[in-house]
């Protein structure tokens, strides 16, 4: 795959399994579409369930040379891995902006973002260190080690389809666990050419598997069956999450799950508010809205609530919406007809309750799956979009009177993904931020996401952490060993 040609031209299209790439047991083939055009980009395989479980034979069979390989070595696979994403940068955002519909900008941003957690699982790989400790009772000594968790299923959803793999990948390698991944079937090129440049970088065959599936269901309810399958790590619909940790319950899984968001954007009257537009612009619109850290509601305290939100809908207003492929867009269509269309009936059912659409309102006539970027006065307290993962460029403003009453209707969901809070007073804001339910919290900041950080929700948004050292730790499982070397 070279960086300048067109990427899909030779990219492999089936599935990967053991350092092979197949076709479906079945023949199934997935069609993926362009959401800017609704036109056919390439097919690849399907996978069935025997496919899946062949997967995990796969990853199974690779797993104790994988274990025992030294640390370092599994991190310079990844090192090279991260060198050959950098140098094929261009390929893969052009990748990501055809079948994901992201702003080139956004996939190029991805492209680097997901790049790094290799280079940083790359480091990481060789500090899986374990302890070593006096038992209380001085009979004997508490050894403390860490291994790996074992064959683990990765499934991601078509947002970020590089970084949310990569996220994954990186960690479970490093910590010596071999993996299939079965990425979201609207955009499965963006994994296959990673599998692709990371069987350059030397991966060995059976390390990373991964079986795309227009159907995921039983694929996935087989993987998770199978009885080499050790952990789950899902990102995705909290609706989805919980219906697998249900199936991964029979067998006791490890499971780490990454689910949705409700993200609060909360604007003291003492913020900088030129820069709290700045920020919400980038918490809102990143990847056009269809992030899960994207800011879902604007929580802004009635003084500054009318300087903040029209100079926020001028700022929408100048978005230039099309296609991702030409570089000079800036917001590009939603991922289907479907997810613009609930995105539209959110919207309207707001107006519909009393909410004023000061910018935007609806879908973009004509084709593909473009949604205006819209901000919404006027939202009443008890507006259902408020309530609702919105994934779309849209952004609903509401006032509150008092850092007590901001704190409460922040609160006031069953998610706890990440959270922004504007105040020119550090007290408060770390205050507010120690407060706020949520894995995650910007301060002054509308750009959070790091690999370097962990990242992660609290309440119904999720479960363990990735990226950091933390993201490591959930790959590995501490062993105890009782040993008296004095006896
Ligand atoms: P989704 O839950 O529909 O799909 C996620 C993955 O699960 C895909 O690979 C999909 O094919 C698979 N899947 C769907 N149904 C399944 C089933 N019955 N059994 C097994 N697998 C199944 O989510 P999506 O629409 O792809 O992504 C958007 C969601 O992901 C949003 O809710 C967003 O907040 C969330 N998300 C969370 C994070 C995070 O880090 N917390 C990051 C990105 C996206």
């Amino acid at each position: 795959m070279s960086s300048h040609a067109l990427p899909i031209a030779d990219l492999p299209t089936g599935l990967y399994i053991g350092g092979q790439w197949r076709d479906a047991s079945d023949g199934e083939r997935i069609e993926v579409l362009d959401p800017a055009t609704d036109e056919v980009l390439a097919d690849v395989a399907s996978g069935s369930p025997d496919d899946g479980r062949a997967a995990v034979d796969a990853a199974a069979a690779a797993a104790d040379s994988w274990a025992a390989t030294p640390p370092r070595a599994r991190g310079e696979i990844l090192r090279r891995s991260y060198e050959l994403m950098i140098a094929h940068r261009d390929a893969l955002a052009e990748l990501i902006a055809l079948e994901g519909g992201k702003s080139r900008r956004d996939a190029e941003g991805e492209v680097t973002y997901a790049a790094e957690f290799y280079r940083w699982f790359a480091e990481e790989a060789v500090r899986g260190a374990g302890h070593v400790q006096h038992a209380p009772g001085g009979d004997k000594r508490i050894l403390t080690v860490l291994q790996p968790v074992g064959v683990s299923v990765l499934i991601t959803p078509w947002n970020f389809p590089a970084a949310m793999a990569t996220r994954k990948i990186g960690p479970a390698l490093a910590a010596g666990c071999t993996v299939v991944l079965k990425p979201a079937s609207e955009t499965p090129l963006t994994a296959l050419a990673i599998a692709h440049l990371m069987e350059q970088a030397g991966a060995p065959a059976g390390v990373v598997n991964v079986v795309t599936a227009r159907h995921p269901g039983p694929v996935v309810e087989a993987m998770l069956e199978h009885p080499a399958t050790r952990k789950l790590s899902f990102t995705g619909s909290t609706e989805v999450g919980r219906l697998l940790l249900r199936q991964a319950a029979d067998k006791v899984l490890n499971c780490s799950m990454e689910l949705g968001g409700n993200a609060p954007f909360l604007v003291f009257a003492d913020a900088d508010i030129e820069a709290a537009v700045d920020g919400a612009m980038v918490a809102k619109m990143r990847n056009a809205g269809e992030s899960c850290i994207a800011a879902n509601r604007f929580l802004v305290e009635e003084a500054v609530a009318e300087e903040f939100t029209s100079r926020l809908a001028e700022r929408m207003a100048a978005l230039k919406v099309g296609p991702g492929t030409d570089p000079d867009n800036e917001v590009g269509p939603m991922i289907t007809a479907t997810a613009r269309d609930d995105i539209a009936q959110m919207v309207e059912a707001s107006i519909g309750s009393g909410a004023k659409a000061l910018v935007g309102g609806g879908p973009r006539q004509g084709v593909g799956s473009f949604f205006e970027p819209t901000v919404l006065g006027d939202v009443s307290a008890d507006d259902p979009i408020l309530t609702q993962e919105i994934f779309g460029p849209v952004a609903p403003v509401v006032t509150f009177a008092s850092e007590e009453e901001a704190v409460r209707v922040a609160n006031d969901t069953p998610f706890g993904l990440a959270a922004y809070v504007y105040s020119g007073d550090l007290a408060r804001a770390l205050r507010v931020a120690e407060r706020v339910d949520a894995g995650m919290v910007g301060v002054n900041r509308g750009f959070i996401s790091d690999p370097a950080a962990p990242f992660g929700g609290v309440k119904q948004s999720g479960l363990g952490r990735e990226g950091g050292h933390e993201g490591l730790l959930e790959f590995l499982e501490a062993k105890y060993i009782a040993v008296d070397w004095e006896a």
